[in-house]
């Protein structure tokens, strides 16, 4: 390449090109996987700053993930540069939202310091909320509220209009549930992640100057993975392109695979509808996988009857077939992909990196990884929500959340006696009841509990010292001034002070003085002392995170962000954490991801575990008929097409869930697989066995059988106690029928069953 253009339009193919060097006006590129989608994008930010002579922050490319913004902002930044990759606005739609709302805080009448609530921290607003209606949680349980509320809000109905449309009893109920929960975050100075959406739709709606401020800096919008943007999303596009018109959107409908959480397929659908001067594009080349897999997927997704064909093809070599494996169990394909692997890793020299394990649900991961863990072989999984779930790790976030939002009484309340501190469940309940009666905030309450009526000399004595050490925190993170300082004014906040702590310091005293260090260091139920070494990494990523955030602010021309905007971006990130986050490709581990994480993502050795009826297509999906079948088959399809060299997909005949074996079969998708790009091996015990020889059963069947003679009293960690009935072997396992007291009799695979004799 010699000039600057041809290098942005290098190994690109024409119509890839076509849709780079596009400049104004919409596009749609429609185009199946692997055809260079997200290639497109990325080039199209460089090539409009580069190639055009856009001002970087006048571009907006949204992705589905934290990790594919991050994967695409280093792309950018290596074919431009660092400071101009970082000055383009290159996020996902909530982490933009979360942006766009702190920045415009003052417009919705929102504190700039505001919450945002995880799923955990819903349900304890939504438990409180029905607690306070007295609608019984048996009848109306708490999630599937949350669902229907969280459904509603995508669809930008707010609780009134909810209410409006409300007609019979269930809806009427959860109609008042709706506004009773919208009440309790307002009142925490919190949203849930739909909130993020919908107040940013509002916003837009109702300051036409902030949309033309923002349509004048977003000049040109970008949109990745368009098939799974839901209606409210699908407004915040339209409204940000308005005046422009300068929206590309790039998807493929055949991997929707979202409409559980909204998502619909319509918009990528009637994007020429919306857009009737749409310049469409259609890649038809496949870079990523070999023409057997490749066939092996088309085959399975043709028998979608809702989708328009597209033609797919590839210079890539034929590969060997997509390998179709029964095993007898969950603990056979383990092994058997453990040996796989290996083999692969020996024999073909390649890394473990290159590798993943896809499955349907988390639960499934843990015999795999179980595995992989005794074969010594290193792994990730995608779980990057998992160590934010931890409980000392949610208890420490949950003091940053009220450091930073006083009106977080859902956050304070959960921490308030945590670790003890002799503020027992009578106090908080009077706390609470004074807090109604009195019309004042919780956090106001806790500076003045002599005023509690019913609270004991040893609580308000309690209770005043957890206050002042909270106002000491305050204080240091210069949280505690006026506070009309604390409301955003465009996001403003006074310039840092020199005596300042910093970040890191804030949260290492945080852990300290709440003595939840002090808790766990003595926790005798933690005896590798995990949960220390846990909030110690804690305090390493927020020092992580200032560096960074120090780094980006100097880009945005601000030299001294002030701690809480610190705070305030740490807290925004922890609670926008996604599962494929922690994901590192170059780590050199295989990577263990459910389906719906893997979405864009690609591997050269791609496992799909679990391709049985009942988990792909899903149980729960059967009650959508053919809608709910036909999103399955585009889940699986999005399974096979992340495999770029050799694709496996097993299944077995029993598989224990919860403890209890049942019998199952192989999904009916494999059966609509096309035969000369499969080939179909049966290595159970009941099978032909095609691997006999390799194939080595775990061996400790036999010593198991004479270990639970009949009549043996047992404890099972699910039913409880009961009495060995009969214990059969069959093969390598020793079954065993079971009396439980409470729970029956059940059909167990001793081998995993956990029985203990008691
Ligand atoms: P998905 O639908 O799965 O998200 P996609 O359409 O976004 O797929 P990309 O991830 O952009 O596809 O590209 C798939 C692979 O093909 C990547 O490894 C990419 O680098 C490679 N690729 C794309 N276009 C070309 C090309 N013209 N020449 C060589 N490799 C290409
Ligand atoms: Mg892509």
């Amino acid at each position: 390449p010699t000039t600057v253009e041809d290098a942005l339009l290098d190994g690109l193919t024409p119509p890839q090109r076509e849709a780079v060097t596009h400049v104004d006006g919409p596009m749609l590129v429609l185009a199946g996987p692997g055809s260079g989608k997200t290639r497109v994008i990325t080039r199209r930010v460089a090539y409009l700053v580069r190639g055009v002579g856009i001002a970087p922050w006048n571009v907006l490319a949204i992705t589905f993930t934290n990790k594919a913004a991050g994967e695409m902002r280093e792309r950018v930044s290596e074919l431009l540069s660092e400071r101009e990759a970082r000055a383009a606005t290159i996020a996902t739609f909530h982490s933009l939202c979360a942006r766009l709302l702190r920045r415009y805080a003052d417009r919705l009448g929102l504190p700039a310091g505001y919450s945002i609530y995880d799923s955990s921290d819903q349900q304890r607003a939504m438990k409180q909320a029905l607690n306070d209606l007295e609608i019984n949680p048996k009848n109306f349980p708490p999630n599937s509220m949350l669902h229907t509320i969280s459904n509603a809000k995508n669809e930008l109905v707010d609780a009134e209009a909810f209410a409006q449309t409300a007609g019979d009893f269930y809806n009427r109920t959860v109609a008042k549930v709706y506004k009773k929960y919208t009440q309790i975050l307002t009142r925490n100075h919190a949203l849930d992640f739909d909130d993020l959406l919908l107040k940013t739709v509002q916003l837009l709606k109702q300051h036409p100057e902030v949309l033309a401020e923002l349509r004048e800096r977003y000049q040109y919008v970008l949109i990745d993975e368009y098939q799974d943007t839901n209606h409210a999303q699908f407004m915040l596009a339209n409204a940000l392109a308005s005046g422009h018109q300068n929206l590309c959107a790039t998807g493929d409908p055949d991997q929707s695979i979202y409409g559980w959480r909204g998502a619909n397929i319509r918009n990528i659908l009637e994007f020429e509808q919306h857009y009737p001067n749409a310049k469409v594009v259609r890649l038809e080349q496949n870079y990523r996988s070999t023409k057997k897999i490749l066939a092996a997927a088309d085959g399975l997704i043709r028998n979608n009857s809702a989708r328009k064909h597209k033609q797919l093809f590839t210079d890539n070599d034929d590969g060997d077939p997509v390998q179709l494996v029964t095993m007898q169990d969950e603990r056979q394909e383990a092994h058997w992909l453990v040996e796989r692997f290996r083999d692969l890793h020996v024999n073909e020299k390649l890394a473990w990196g290159e590798m993943a394990v896809f499955y349907r649900m988390n639960s499934l991961s843990r015999v795999v990884e179980d595995a992989l863990r005794d074969a010594g072989m290193p792994y990730q999984i995608a779980r990057g929500t998992a160590f934010y779930d931890r409980a000392e790790i949610k208890d420490a976030v949950a003091y940053l959340r009220v450091i930073a939002n006083p009106a977080d009484e859902v956050n304070l309340l959960r921490i308030i006696n945590t670790p003890t501190r002799g503020i027992g469940n009578q106090s908080i309940k009077a706390m609470q009841a004074h807090s109604l009666a009195s019309n004042r905030a919780v956090d106001d309450i806790i500076r003045d509990p002599m005023s509690v009526p019913g609270l004991s000399n040893r609580a308000q004595n309690a209770v005043a010292k957890f206050a002042k050490m909270v106002d000491e925190w305050r204080t240091a993170a210069g949280l505690n001034e006026a506070p009309d300082l604390l409301l955003g004014q465009q996001g403003l906040s006074p310039a840092a002070s020199d005596d300042e702590i910093s970040l890191r310091e804030l949260v290492e005293r945080v852990i300290t003085e709440s003595t939840l260090e002090e808790h766990y260091r003595k926790d005798k139920s933690d005896p590798d002392q995990e949960r220390l070494a846990n909030l110690g990494e804690l305090i390493s990523s927020a020092q992580q995170f200032e560096e960074d955030y120090l780094n980006e602010a100097a880009e945005d021309g601000n030299d001294a962000p002030t701690l809480r905007d610190k705070l305030l971006a740490l807290l925004e990130r922890i609670s926008l954490v996604s599962d494929v986050d922690s994901v590192d490709q170059g780590e050199g581990a295989v990577t263990l991801m459910t389906l719906h994480a893997a979405k864009g993502l690609e591997f050269p050795i791609v496992a799909m575990v679990g391709v049985e009826d009942g988990l792909l297509p899903h149980q729960r999906s059967q009650n959508e008929g053919e809608k709910g079948e036909e999103e399955e088959r585009r889940l699986c399809f999005v399974g096979m097409t992340r495999a770029m060299r050799r694709l496996y997909m097993t299944s077995t005949r029993y598989r224990t869930i919860f403890g209890q074996t049942m019998p199952v079969i192989p999904s009916r998708f494999l059966n609509e697989l096309p035969t000369d790009a499969i080939e179909v091996c049966d290595v159970s015990e009941d099978g032909d066995d095609p691997f006999g020889d390799d194939f080595e059963p775990h061996t400790s069947a036999r010593e198991q059988a004479g270990e639970f003679p009949p009549g043996t009293r047992v404890r099972h960690p699910q039913f409880g106690i009961g009495r060995i009935i009969t214990v059969a072997r069959s093969g390598s396992h020793t079954r065993a029928r079971v009396e439980f007291n409470a729970a029956g009799v059940k059909t167990l695979i001793l081998q995993y069953a956990r029985l203990e004799k008691v």
